[in-house]
């Protein structure tokens, strides 16, 4: 008796500002049975954002605590601040059969790719660095150097591109969008049959 079938993870990363997080929500309303990991991040919450909800807001000694123990499946530093996913939150998740939504910066989806190479990993781009610079200002939340920095490894991060099971560029969302979701349906198919 095999049970139920196993969830298993998408991973989507790329640079800030290219659209990550609108597309991940867009997914995750029109998905079945696809649900989102909150991760862990010793980052300031921004206006609006909520403890639980967004991440689980975290002191860095509070972090450091949870990577001794092994709580965290993976984990990076970026743009200056600790991130990580709970093993606990996406074990939960796939154990119940759901497929696990990552939104994960590209340390943290090679070190899934090593974990869990089944697992689908996808890079959102910009259009173009200009646009991402657009974007980026647009959205208002992060200071100029904040803003600098996240554009200077925007550049590191496309050229790792290469590695993924698909580029998806983020220029017309609503296209954008339907390719994230016939990626997701179609792996689905895929592992059925
Ligand atoms: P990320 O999560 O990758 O940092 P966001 O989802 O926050 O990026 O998107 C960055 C900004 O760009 C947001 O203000 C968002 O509304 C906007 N945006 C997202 N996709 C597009 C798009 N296809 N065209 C124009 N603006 C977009
Ligand atoms: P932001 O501060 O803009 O929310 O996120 C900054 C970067 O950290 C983004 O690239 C985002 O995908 C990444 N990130 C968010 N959560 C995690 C995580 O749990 N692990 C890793 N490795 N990166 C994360």
């Amino acid at each position: 008796m095999s049970g139920m079938r196993k969830g298993r993870l998408f991973v989507i990363a790329g640079p800030s500002g290219a659209g990550k997080g609108t597309l991940r929500t867009m997914a995750l309303s029109g998905i079945e049975d696809l649900v989102y990991s909150v991760s862990c991040t010793t980052r300031q919450p921004r206006e609006g954002e909520r403890d639980g909800v967004d991440y689980h807001f975290v002191t860095e000694r509070d972090f450091e605590d949870k990577v001794a123990g092994g709580l965290f499946l993976e984990h990076a530093v970026v743009h200056g601040c600790c991130y990580g996913t709970l093993l606990e939150s996406v074990e939960r998740e796939t154990d119940a059969g759901k497929d696990v939504l990552l939104e994960i910066d590209v340390q943290g989806a090679r070190q899934i790719r090593e974990i869990l190479p089944e697992s689908v990993l996808i890079f959102i781009a910009p259009p173009s660095l200009d646009a991402l610079e657009k974007r980026l200002r647009r959205r208002k939340t992060e200071s100029e150097d904040k803003i600098a920095l996240r554009l200077e490894n925007a550049k590191k991060e496309m050229a790792l591109s290469s590695e993924y099971d698909r580029i998806i560029v983020n220029d017309n969302l609503e296209q954008a969008c339907e390719e994230l979701r016939d990626l997701i349906l179609s792996s689905r198919k895929v592992e059925k049959a």
